[in-house]
Parts: structure tokens; sequence; C-alpha cells
């Protein structure tokens, strides 16, 4: 392991490692023994090391595997409680100068649509997005240093942040921006926009494979990719959010290199990842699935979420709207605490003709098309609340101090009346009457459960408040 500001990948994602830590996985995939010392140790919620979580995720002993989602649902229960964050990706550019062959914003692909919205363009989806209810954007764009400089994507913020809705006391209050690996210079300037969490997607950290995947073009460097936590940490960003596009390599391997690069990050910087993606490969323009023999089924894909949720019980895990309601219904279940809705992965539609522009430059097929409403209405159905909270990044609960906040379990106290005060805040604004009504039954249900008598009253109040028009009121 690299305990230095790394600037060789291969230091801290140790091929020989990974491979050890697989054959010793297949080897004891039917330990038992073996097996119940893991599960016992996640108990205490410290979480696992990567050839630990390994062992879980490749167990074929019925009854330990059962022992596990019921582990990651205890784990996700006690840490996260019924909250589920809710965000919209918006795609701003699709130019791209790389080569990725899973990707339709590659350079050799000729028929996706090149498109780049102008500032008056993103504030008109912007403003759509915010009269949908929205409060968390995830901001994304190709890499193109001539069609979408740093400067373009840096107006681009401001342009989001200054946007209003037809109401002029909603706002987006919170940009995860996930844009293309860059130098410490820059994630600096990129800090200074007060953006939420930076998130870059390894793909895959398998060398090998990196480089048949991404053959031209900058990100073709699988180094300087895979360093990037390292330069973000090092230039004063506070969350950095990691992710593999699973379907690229084995399964297996990518895992298990997401935990060492995990492992990395907290040895050097004292802190991991702040959320963990995993998303799945989709078919897209000119696009075959077929040609990706790495395609993880269901069944495994819900077995790595569980694993990961034990293996990291304090990272927030994002699934998209690539994957379909099922899924995010079992998922939800068993890990993931933040998922995106009514998304759309064109460029522009979410002020205009959604069908019209989903055909022309999208990204990806999504698997969950319902509206934001719909979304919401289906959490609430299933007894999640539905969180817009912004406020632990507002209140600088961020880096270590979010980490050291949430393993002592202070950050509880806040996080369940943050959720309610902006669910509270969406069903004023944004709802329909039969999720205006479920949504008010569940908060006060919610709201007898708060422990301290303190808080209760505080939300009590904050919840007047915002029946008075109040609006952004959180502890
Ligand atoms: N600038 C970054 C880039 O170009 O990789 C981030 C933006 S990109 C729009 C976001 C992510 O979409 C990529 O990191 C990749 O994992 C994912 N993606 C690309 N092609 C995909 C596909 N066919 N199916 C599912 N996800 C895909």
């Amino acid at each position: 392991m690299c305990y230095e500001m790394c600037s060789n990948a291969e230091e801290f994602i140790n091929n020989e490692e990974i491979i050890r830590s697989i054959n010793f996985a297949t080897e004891n995939k039917s330990n038992e023994k073996l097996i119940s010392n893991v599960i016992e140790k996640a108990k205490n919620l410290k979480g696992l090391n990567h050839k630990e979580a390994l062992l879980l995720l490749v167990c074929n002993i019925k009854e330990k595997n059962a022992e596990i989602f019921s582990l990651a649902k205890k784990i996700k229960e006690t840490i996260y409680g019924n909250r589920v964050v809710l965000f919209a990706p918006l795609y701003i550019s699709n130019y791209c100068t790389n080569g990725c062959v899973y990707c339709p914003y590659c350079i050799n692909n000729k028929t996706t649509v090149r498109k780049k919205l102008t500032q008056k363009e993103i504030e008109n989806e912007v403003r759509a997005l915010i009269n949908m209810g929205h409060k968390r954007i995830a901001l994304e764009a190709g890499e193109d240093y001539e069609n979408c400089s740093l400067n373009y994507i840096f107006q681009a913020i401001d342009t989001i942040y200054n946007t209003t809705g037809t109401n002029a006391n909603n706002k987006i209050r919170r940009i995860n921006v996930n844009i293309a690996a860059t130098t410490i210079e820059n994630y600096k300037k990129l800090k200074e926009k007060n953006i939420g969490t930076y998130i870059l997607f390894q793909e895959t950290y398998n060398k090998e494979l990196y480089e048949k995947f991404h053959p031209t073009g900058p990100k073709s460097n699988y180094s300087y990719h895979t360093t990037a936590m390292d330069r973000a940490l090092k230039a004063g960003i506070d969350d950095v959010g990691c992710g593999v596009l699973f379907g690229l390599c084995d399964y297996k391997y990518d895992f298990t290199a997401l935990l060492m690069h995990k492992e990395h990050l907290e040895a050097i910087f004292k802190i991991g990842p702040h959320t963990i993606s995993i998303p799945r490969i989709k078919a897209a323009n000119e696009i075959d699935l077929t040609k990706f023999e790495n395609a993880v089924d269901d069944k495994t894909f819900l077995k790595i979420i569980a694993c990961f949720r034990i293996a990291v019980p304090y990272t927030g895990i994002i699934i998209s709207t690539r994957e379909n309601e099922i899924i995010r219904k079992e998922g939800l279940n068993i890990g993931v605490s933040q998922i995106s809705g009514g998304s759309l992965t064109s460029i522009g539609g979410y002020s205009k003709n959604r069908d019209e522009y989903i055909k022309s430059s999208a990204q990806f097929e999504t698997s969950d098309k319902r509206t934001l409403e719909e979304i919401i209405y289906w959490l609430l159905k299933l007894k999640y609340i539905p969180s817009f909270c912004t406020a632990c990044y507002r209140q600088q609960r961020v880096g270590t101090k979010f980490m050291d906040f949430s393993r002592n379990g202070e950050i509880k106290n806040f996080c369940t009346p943050n959720a309610i005060l902006s669910l509270k805040e969406y069903l004023q604004d944004f709802a329909t009457k039969p999720t205006k009504e479920l949504g008010q039954k569940l908060i006060e249900e919610e709201i007898k459960n708060i422990k301290n008598e303190l808080v209760k009253d505080e939300t009590i109040k904050y919840i007047k408040n915002i029946e008075n028009n109040k609006r952004d009121i959180f502890f």
C-alpha cells in the first residue's frame, strides 16, 4: 500500500493482490466457519477489508447468503433509517474526445447528435428540474476541452445555483459534479465553485481491460484517471464519489479493487469515498450489449449491493435509472441510499419534449422512466422518507467531519428531521393531492418516532413554518 500522494495507480490497485484475493475467496466460498467469522465481524458496523468483503460476495452457502442479505438490510436500517436521497442528472454537453468503446459519446460514434447547452438552455433545464421538486443535481459532461471547456462548466455551475423555480424560494442547493479527471489546479477551482461531491467512475480498475475499453483520448491514461481522487482530495475537495461500470470486467475484480481504492484514500486522506455508484452497462446508440461478456445479472448485482453495504456501512450507495423499478426496490431494501428520479440522460429535454430528446442524444437507455412525483408516491407507499436534504454539506458537515459525525451516530439526530423537513417542502410546493396526503401521514408518524424531545419540538415548529411559506429550514 502506498501512503504518500501517488502518481502511479498500480501502487494501490495491486493486480496481484486482487488476483490473490479472488483465489482465496474462490477456495473458501464454502468455508462456513470463515464466512461466519466475517459476518460476525461485520455486525459491529466497522466495515470489512477488501478480502473479507469479497469472501461474502462469492459465498455459495444458501443459509449464509440469507444472513448476508439480512445483515445488509439491518445495517442499512441502522445507519440510514428509511430515508432515501433523491437527485437528477443534468447532462450539459455530449461532445467528447475520448474513444471509450462502451459509451455513445465516443469520438468515433458518428450518429450521436452532438449538443452543448447554452447558459440560457441550462437555466431552462434547471428551472424545469426545480419545478419538478429537485434540489440536488449531478452535473454531467463529456470530455472535450474545445467544445466544453472548464470555464463553460464553471459558468454552468453559477447558472445552476442562480436559477430559481416558478416560486423564487425554490433553488438547486447542491451540485455534484461528474466531469473528467483533471489537475490539482483545476480541482481547486472546482472547489471554489462550491460543489458538493466530485464524482468520477473508474469504469474498470483492470489496467489491461481499461486500456482496451479506452483506446484513445485523455481518458486512455489509466494512471491519470485512477489517481484523480488523490488530486481532488489534495486540492481540498471535501467529498469524492467513486464507482465502476459493471459489465466491463469480472465483477469480483472491480468490487475488490474499488474497496482497495477506498482503503488507499482512507490511509492517505483519512477519508474514503462519500458515495459509491454502481452503474451497470446499458444499451445505447451504437453500443451493442452482446459484445460485453462480463455483464452482471440481477441476482449478482443485488449481492454486490449487499456486500458493499456491509463493507462500507457509512458510504452512500447510489443507483440510477439505469435500473428498473424492481431492482431499485430490492436495492433500497439491502443498501442503496440515493437514487435519481425523473431522469433524462439526453442533452436538454427536461424543459422540452422529452421523447424527442431521448432519441437523439441520450447517453444510455433508462429503465425507470417514472416521473419524480410517481417515484415519491412509490417511496411513500413503501414507507420510505423521500429526502431532498442538503443540510450536511451546507452546515459544513463534510469530509472527515462528516465521517466522524456519522460514525459516532450523532448524524442520526439531524438526518431524519432534515429529511422530513425537505419532504414537507416538496409536499407543499409540488405534490399532487394523493402524494400530499400519503406524505403528511408519514411525516406525522415519523415525528412521533423522534426520540430527542427538543429536536421533536423544533421539528414540529419548523413544519409549521414551512406551512407558513418559509423555506430551506434545516438542522
Ligand atoms: N466526463 C465523464 C466521462 O466522460 O466519463 C463523466 C460523464 S459520463 C456522462 C458518466 C458515466 O456514464 C461514465 O462514467 C460511464 O460510467 C457511464 N456510461 C457511459 N456509457 C454507458 C453505457 N453504455 N451504459 C451505462 N453507463 C454508461
